[in-house]
């Protein structure tokens, strides 16, 4: 009865960010969350599901820590919310920029804070857009993402988020933005007879004229575009071009940043340093909602001669509390060595995917870098055959998933719904991958037995 209150009351005054309006206007809610433990969520049903995608893939320590909460608590009791306008400052924020910066690579030594992901991408662009204009190049503004590249959806990150779908939603997006092919190294390193090198990251700057290019943003590892991971060298490759053309190079570290990868950041896994890396998501395993940019030392240097007012920020800019909990996240994290078991799952899930792919003709393109991880289905898959459009292969698993008390996310490539992910939180344990495994498995066997 209060449950079903519940579900109407979701129905009618609730509008879901991607979620299909019309169905759940008329369905509700899939399942309402009620609390965690550990990779654990249980609904208001009482059912209990292994959280496979640690929620969007930011829940790093795992549902209810009592550290994370009692820190959130004692910081609220103490002194919840501060400006960090105006010269304003509290310690919280000075403590983490400071812990942040020490653990960045190369000389990322300055922060700046926002609420999330999208507000990160936003300021990384806008601060890009301002450095080049300190240096007395204004006309160095454009921005250039990777197509499948997920960045975020407020205006400027929606635009540079390059999954067409985003695109439906709101048509308008901001002006000079371009769309690259992702992960085309030997293009990148100025292979201009490669068959793919027409809108390759070169191509569009020797287009457009790197006099007109203010940075290039990439995630280490694609997540939302279907959890591709770059070929070795290209990371490398991009650095490199950015350098001979006088480009920033902004990180997409929202997903992969502290610890997720298996590297504090994504980047670390090739040893290489952008000049603004954006975080957000994992900075607080979801405890608080915080985001930020580092910033490298030069291009500190620069903005600290501007002698008028910075005039961009949020309102949640530096929150105490929220800084607070990142700090005792980050605190955790080395403590517990944390990054060093997610290593040792990326070895378990491994594991779980060669079992899969011998005994699933469907599996292929298993992949997993720390726990940041998926596989694709196909009819075919030596052939690469995708399945009939009527079938969505990776929704029907994911919901056979589901079913069995796993969430995990389907996602699309090029050939439809076929990409699976999987991104647990990063404190499991190899009896719970194997759980998982057992699932996906079972998934897999009834999904098979439908369409092969
Ligand atoms: N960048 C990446 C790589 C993301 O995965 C996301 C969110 O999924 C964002 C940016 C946007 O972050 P937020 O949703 O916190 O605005």
């Amino acid at each position: 009865t209060a449950l079903v209150d519940l579900e109407e009351l979701d129905k009618k005054h609730y509008l879901h960010p991607t979620t299909i309006p019309k169905i759940h206007a008329e369905q509700g809610p899939k399942l309402s969350f009620t609390e965690g433990n550990g990779i654990y969520v249980k609904d208001t049903k009482g059912d209990e599901y292994i959280d496979g995608l640690s929620m969007l893939w930011n829940v790093n320590l795992g549902h209810g820590n009592q550290e994370l909460a009692n820190t959130a608590k004692e910081q609220m009791t103490k002194l919840a919310f501060s400006s960090s306008f105006a010269g304003y400052s509290n310690e919280p924020a000075v403590r983490l920029a400071e812990k942040m910066t020490s653990m960045a690579p190369g000389d990322l030594n300055a922060v700046f804070y926002t609420s999330g992901g999208s507000e990160s991408n936003d300021t990384a662009f806008k601060l890009s857009r301002f450095y080049w204009s300190m240096k007395g190049k204004p006309e160095k503004k454009k921005i250039i993402s990777l197509k499948q590249g997920y960045h975020g959806v407020t205006i400027a990150a929606q635009t540079a988020t390059a999954i067409p779908l985003f695109h439906q939603f709101s048509s308008s997006g901001i002006s000079d933005v371009f769309h690259a092919k992702p992960h085309l190294t030997d293009c990148e390193l100025g292979g201009r007879s490669h068959p793919d090198y027409e809108g390759s990251i070169r191509d569009i700057v020797e287009k457009e004229g790197a006099d007109t290019i203010a940075a290039v943003i990439v995630e280490p590892v694609q997540g939302s575009g279907g959890v591709h991971m770059p070929p070795d060298g290209y990371l490398e490759a991009v650095r490199k071009l950015c350098d001979e053309f006088g480009i920033l190079f902004i990180a997409d570290e929202v997903i992969c940043g502290f610890g997720r990868t298996g590297k504090m950041f994504g980047v670390d896994n090739w040893d290489v340093v952008p000049d603004l890396m954006c975080v957000a998501k994992g900075i607080s395993s979801g405890y608080s909602q915080l985001g930020g940019v580092l910033i490298k030392q030069e291009i500190r240097d620069t903005l600290v001669q501007y002698d008028q007012v910075l005039a961009h920020g949020f309102t949640y800019s530096g929150h105490p509390t929220a800084c607070a909990v990142a700090l005792k996240n980050i605190e955790i994290l080395e403590r517990d060595e944390v990054v060093a078991n997610v290593k040792s799952m990326e070895h378990e899930l491994n594991a779980g995917f060669e079992y899969l792919k011998d005994k699933h003709p469907t599996v292929t393109k298993t992949r997993a870098l720390g726990l940041l991880a998926g596989f694709e289905l196909y009819k075919d898959r030596d052939e690469e055959i995708p399945f009939d459009s009527s079938i969505l292969p990776s929704t029907e698993v994911v919901e056979e998933c589901f079913n069995r008390k796993l969430i995990l996310r389907p996602l699309a490539s090029q050939v439809g719904r076929n990409i699976v992910a999987i991104a647990p939180p990063l404190i499991i344990n190899k009896r719970q991958v194997e759980d998982m495994v057992a699932i996906i498995d079972d998934s897999i066997s009834d999904f098979e037995k439908k369409h092969l």
